[in-house]
Formats: C-alpha cells, sequence, structure tokens
C-alpha cells in the first residue's frame, strides 16, 4: 500500500505553493491585488523609483504609518495599509545595493521575497504585486534579480494564491516572460 505520509507542516499551517504567478507591464500603484510590495530604502520615509509612486499614490498618511515603524534592515520587510492605493496593504522591503554580487546580495534579496510573502500571511493578503527589487536606483542586474525573484517565489510555502510581477518597462517584463514561461 502506497499512503503518502501526511506533511505535518502543511497541516499545521495550510501553506502551500503559490498557484498563480504571472507578469505584466504597468504601474503598481493601480495594481488591485491585496498588496504591494514596495521597493524602499531603510528609513522607510520615502525616495525616489517605485518608492515615491508608492508614497504619492497613497497619500501623506503612508509615511505617517512608515514613520512609526523605526526603518528596516536589507533584507526584510513590513507592512502598513495601503490607504488611498486600492490594494489593501503596503509591504515595504529593502533590497541589497548591487556592489558586484558577492556582499550577499543574491541572499538579502531572496530573503526580500521571502520576507514579504511571510508579511502577507501574517496580515491574510491572498494576492501580492512585487516591483523588480532593486533593479533600478540600487542597480542589480534585472536577469539575475528577475531570476532569484522567479526561483525564490516559486520555492515558497505560503498562503498567497497569486503573485504578479509589475514590470515597469518592456525589458522588464520580456525577462519574467521568459523565466515564467
Ligand atoms: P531600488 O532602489 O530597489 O532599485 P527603484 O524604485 O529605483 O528601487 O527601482 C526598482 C524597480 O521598480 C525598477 O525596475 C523600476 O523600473 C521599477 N519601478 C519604478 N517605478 C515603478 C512603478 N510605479 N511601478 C512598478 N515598478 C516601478
Amino acid at each position: 500500500m502506497s499512503r503518502r505520509q501526511p506533511d505535518r507542516r502543511r497541516r499545521e499551517t495550510d501553506e502551500v505553493p503559490v498557484q498563480r504567478l504571472d507578469a505584466v507591464s504597468g504601474d503598481i500603484t493601480t495594481q488591485t491585488l491585496d498588496a504591494i510590495v514596495n521597493a524602499a530604502n531603510s528609513s522607510l520615509l520615502g525616495g525616489g523609483g517605485v518608492d515615491g509612486a508608492i508614497h504619492r499614490a497613497a497619500g501623506p498618511e503612508l509615511l505617517a504609518a512608515c514613520r512609526l515603524l523605526g526603518g528596516c534592515d536589507t533584507g526584510d520587510a513590513k507592512t502598513t495599509p495601503g490607504f488611498a492605493l486600492p490594494a489593501s496593504w503596503v509591504i515595504h522591503t529593502v533590497g541589497p545595493v548591487w556592489r558586484g554580487g558577492d556582499h550577499g546580495e543574491p541572499e538579502l534579496l531572496a530573503s526580500c521575497y521571502v520576507r514579504s510573502l511571510e508579511e502577507a500571511d501574517r496580515v491574510g493578503a491572498r494576492s501580492v504585486a512585487f516591483p523588480a527589487i532593486s533593479t533600478g536606483v540600487y542597480g542589480y542586474p534585472i536577469e539575475a534579480a528577475a531570476e532569484i525573484a522567479v526561483v525564490t517565489v516559486r520555492g515558497a510555502s505560503t498562503d498567497v494564491e497569486h503573485v504578479r510581477f509589475v514590470c515597469f518597462n518592456e525589458p522588464t517584463t520580456a525577462v519574467y516572460a521568459r523565466l515564467l514561461a
């Protein structure tokens, strides 16, 4: 008889792999998923790029909420409400600055995705949109960063059912589309 051994961890948490992964071109602030992820800096007090766009779209309450969080380490994530955004939650994560690739950047970037999904589980978000963390001002090469994003999300055990990678330009979308094909 071939009965599968019960998976203790899964029974306790109901966590399973993400069922749906997709990539779209667009602006993450307009996404109507439960949570969007912000590629923030460690102060969590706003910046340029996707961070600036999220703060503008969410309104000043977002900055007030971020002030209460006391910053965030690289590779970690913290959550606020989405305020004026369509998304209920903003998960703020701090990606590594690219310094050639041998300063722990891959592990820290993977940690951003793991910790963001843990935060999504904590607040009950079932659908999460990610930007291409660290690939703007922080200089992480897009091919390498996108591979870490896809492999890490595919390998996660989570209650999140849908992960969307929101790409701000066509070359980025093409990289994700190839990895997800
Ligand atoms: P980092 O400092 O982590 O590199 P950036 O905001 O500079 O963060 O860039 C991260 C990624 O987010 C880049 O690929 C950039 O093109 C993209 N981006 C910028 N604005 C938006 C936006 N409104 N929606 C989705 N992605 C965005």
